[in-house]
């Protein structure tokens, strides 16, 4: 208003492009989704550091549009959410998931379990339960093989309820991790209480240890607090020897990252570390 007219009318063409590109993207998911063309599915290790040995999987939505090239999950799966397409692309990423999981089995590969991110609005979905049973049995999936990450924000103002869904997850055999942990609000007095098996130590804190004495001291709390709710550790976003060895000396169980490989497309995947 300072400014005066001109700064006014640039600050609302910023507004219209930015708007614009949100109807594009929102336009492109949509026929996406219904076309099935361009979204997929990458997979990346976790490796028990005790064996060294990949003992289970993440698998990680990917969309490449031909006109809007690479985007990525933190901008399209928030997109999905906004625009009420998270529930079939959400059936979709589950369905290609259990998909890929038969295939593997059909050719006599033993993949280990495979978790796949679940969104707040795809953890409160109603069908959610249900949905997960019908892929069991159209897929003939043995018990356990979809296990699942959920971040903290999920059980916001709804605990009892979450706790709830989570039995009922876990009684289809599903492990279930709790991602990004030690950046949300959570707060630690209902922990125990939660019937999840994993905790997913988040990558900002892997990243400082080395150059920050604090991010050890919490990584040596957390690893403390697992043990005793018989919780296992994950540290994702592990890159580097260094943080490797801080991570075997506290005694995290699994770790993820560049360090051992990125995510990768199925048939990559599958050759490097399933044969
Ligand atoms: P996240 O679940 O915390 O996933 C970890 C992210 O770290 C992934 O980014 C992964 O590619 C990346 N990463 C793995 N190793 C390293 C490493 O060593 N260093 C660094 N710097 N990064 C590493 P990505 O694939 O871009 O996914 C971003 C976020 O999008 C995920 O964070 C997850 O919250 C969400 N997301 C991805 N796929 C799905 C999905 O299928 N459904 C839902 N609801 N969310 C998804
Ligand atoms: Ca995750
Ligand atoms: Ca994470
Ligand atoms: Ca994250």
């Amino acid at each position: 208003k300072l400014e005066g007219r001109n700064s006014y009318r640039l600050y609302s063409v910023t507004l219209d492009a930015q708007e614009h590109l949100w109807l594009t993207m929102e336009t492109a998911l949509r026929n996406a989704i219904d076309s099935g063309h361009g979204l997929s599915l990458y997979y990346q290790p976790l490796v028990e550091l005790s064996s060294n040995q990949v003992v289970s999987i993440e698998a990680l939505a990917r969309w490449h549009d031909p006109q809007l090239g690479d985007i990525q999950p933190s901008d399209f799966i928030p997109l999905a959410e906004r625009s009420g397409l998270i529930q079939p692309l959400s059936q979709l990423l589950m369905r290609s998931l259990a998909r890929q999981l038969r295939q593997w089995l059909d050719e006599g590969l033993q993949p280990p379990p495979v978790a796949i991110n679940l969104s707040v609005q795809q953890f409160w979905q109603q069908s959610l339960v249900s949905d997960i049973k019908a892929l069991y049995q159209e897929f003939a999936l043995p018990k356990g093989i979809l296990n699942f990450e959920l971040t903290e924000s999920v059980l916001l103002n709804k605990q009892s309820q979450a706790i709830a869904l989570l039995k009922e997850l876990r009684a289809l055999g599903c492990d279930i991790a709790m991602d990004d942990f030690g950046t949300g609000y959570s707060s630690l007095s209902y922990l125990h209480e939660l019937p999840i098996t994993t905790l997913k130590i988040d990558q900002s804190f892997i990243q400082q240890l080395g150059d920050n004495l604090g991010s050890e001291t919490i990584l040596a709390a957390i690893t403390g607090m697992a043990k005793g709710l018989k919780l296992k550790v994950v540290a994702e976003g592990v890159e580097t020897n260094a943080q490797r060895e801080a991570l075997t000396h506290h005694q995290v169980d699994l770790i993820q990252g560049y360090l051992i490989c990125s995510p990768q497309p199925a048939p990559a995947f599958s050759h490097q570390y399933l044969r």
